[in-house]
């Protein structure tokens, strides 16, 4: 029997996992990616001799990639390596404090008591918590479609079902934590949670306190060679198995024949296959890829709120900073308010909270000698049309002075070369709808519900994989959707 052909719409993590796993099955992928590189946001560029990481620079559950060469009985070490971090991250408050959040708990406890007086019993009472409302969604809202007859079928789910009036889904992450420290200054870090897919720590609901769970309890990690690795070495993987990457090559249509999926429009060619997966934002595949269908479209959930989205100034820095590690944040002097200029007013807040990633940290030929390569990032709100260039003018100042009066000295002059990535330009390099960082927000209860499925319920044989669909944005969350589309394609 001739062997399926499935084709891939876009080269993102997920995109390249759901070939790995498609082509491990017997299928003969090709895939159609938009730019000249693999990737998508976890990309990476060059800028007068300092490496950037362009988008995601936290790397979790490394297994997710392991498992990806198991599968295709590889050895994992032979395409990909990572270090675990004894520090997570190191935490700058206004009041002049810096927290480091160490990966060993009794470590944290005794950093955290010392720091804030925090007792190291509210730390493990908030691990126990976390980590019970990890036991419970799991299975049910991340490893599994929840749009699947089939998911609701077996034991464990059922069990899972029954506790779910365990996982704190009625008050918001906020008041949850504020209920479970008394120093404010923790009750801020464990807010920060809620960006980690886009949302707002005042609005979201508690269940995603589970986050810290897969931080703290799985740890963090650093991929030898900068998170690029992790693109370049499954690209590698997805070859070795025979997958076709095409570049240059942006999908124009999806083309049907009645209700089936039967190719794909490229640069004026039909190329046909067995069933088309789609990489692309769920948003710009329908309006874009078939927008002679509007009769399929699934307006409501097209139609909700987007995840925030991020402003990154990419700064070659010429010296060092022995003060700062891996990953730093300088919080805000009021997250409430940095929330509601982001969610409210649509706009940025005078004293953000900043983020500062320096991967030559880790990876010394990531900058000249004696310098640093600053991946300096702040939350803002989707593109929804704002005077970007003002508010980006704006924000450039405050970090500068923020970070200025935090490190003790005036960093203008130690800036030698600078790119920026904003909303639009998000936007305009993935097709990520309104440049939002993690699809649709995580602010209500049913969002996880309310996500795209990864199969189409109109179309046959066309499936969704990536970050705008279920189970959500990040990459062990994308590379999840693309396991559940290869458990469903037959
Ligand atoms: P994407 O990366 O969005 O890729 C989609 C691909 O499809 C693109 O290459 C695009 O060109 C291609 N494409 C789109 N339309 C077409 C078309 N019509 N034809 C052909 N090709 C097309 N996650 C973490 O886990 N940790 C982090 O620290 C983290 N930080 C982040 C920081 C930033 C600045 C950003 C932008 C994201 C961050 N994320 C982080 C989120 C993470 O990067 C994403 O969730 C994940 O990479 C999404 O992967 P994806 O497969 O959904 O697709």
């Amino acid at each position: 029997m001739p062997q399926k052909k499935a084709l891939i719409i876009g080269a993102g993590i997920a995109g390249i996992a759901t070939a790995i796993r498609l082509a491990v099955k017997g299928y003969t992928i090709e895939v159609y990616e938009a730019n000249g590189y693999a990737g998508g946001k976890l990309s990476e560029f060059e800028q007068e001799g300092y490496r950037f990481d362009a988008g995601p620079s936290l790397f979790t559950m490394p297994q997710y990639v392991d498992e990806l060469f198991t599968l295709a009985g590889k050895d994992p070490r032979q395409y990909f390596n990572y270090r675990k971090l004894d520090i997570v991250c190191r935490y700058f408050y206004p009041d002049g404090i810096s927290i480091d959040a160490y990966a060993d708990a009794e470590k944290m406890a005794a950093e955290v008591n010392h720091k804030t007086g925090e007792p190291a019993q509210a730390l493990q009472k908030y691990a126990h918590n976390s980590s019970q409302i990890y036991a419970i969604t799991n299975h049910v809202f991340l490893e599994q479609s929840l749009h699947r007859l089939k998911t609701y079928l077996n034991r464990r789910t059922v069990q899972s079902i029954l506790r779910l009036f365990q996982i704190d889904a009625f008050r918001s992450m906020h008041r949850a934590n504020a209920g479970f420290f008394r120093d404010k200054r923790m009750v801020q870090f464990f807010d920060r949670y809620a960006t980690y897919n886009g949302s707002n720590p005042y609005r979201a609901p508690a269940t995603l306190n589970v986050i810290p769970h897969l931080e703290q309890h799985y740890g963090a990690y650093f991929p030898d060679g900068g998170m690029y690795n992790i693109t370049r070495s499954l690209v590698k993987l997805a070859e070795d198995l025979g997958v076709v990457f095409n570049y240059h090559a942006p999908v124009d249509e999806i083309v049907l024949n009645g209700s089936r999926a039967k190719g794909l429009k490229v640069k004026g060619d039909l190329v046909k296959g067995d069933l088309v997966v789609s990489n692309m934002d769920v948003w710009f595949t329908y309006r874009k890829l078939l927008a002679s269908y509007p009769q399929l479209f699934p307006e409501r959930i097209l139609n909700q709120e987007r995840s925030s989205s991020a402003l990154i100034f990419y700064w070659g820095i010429q010296k060092q900073f022995p003060q700062l590690d891996l990953h730093n944040i300088f919080f805000s002097d009021n997250y409430e308010a940095e929330f509601n200029a982001i969610w409210k007013q649509q706009s940025i807040y005078n004293n953000p909270t900043v983020y500062l990633n320096i991967s030559n940290k880790y990876e010394p030929a990531d900058a000249p000698t004696g310098c640093e390569n600053w991946f300096v990032m702040i939350n803002v709100p989707a593109n929804t049309g704002q005077d970007w260039d003002s508010l980006i003018s704006d924000a450039r100042k405050n970090i500068i002075l923020k970070l200025s009066a935090q490190l003790g000295e005036d960093i203008t002059p130690c800036i030698v070369n600078e790119s920026i990535l904003d909303p639009r330009s998000i936007e305009s390099r993935t097709s990520s709808y309104q440049g939002s960082l993690y699809g649709t927000s995580s602010n209500s209860q049913f969002a996880a519900f309310l996500r795209h499925a990864n199969r189409s319920s109109k179309i046959n044989n066309l499936y969704f994989c990536g970050g705008s669909v279920h189970p959500g944005g990040g990459i062990p969350l994308a590379l999840l959707s693309a396991k559940i589309v290869s458990e469903w394609v037959e």
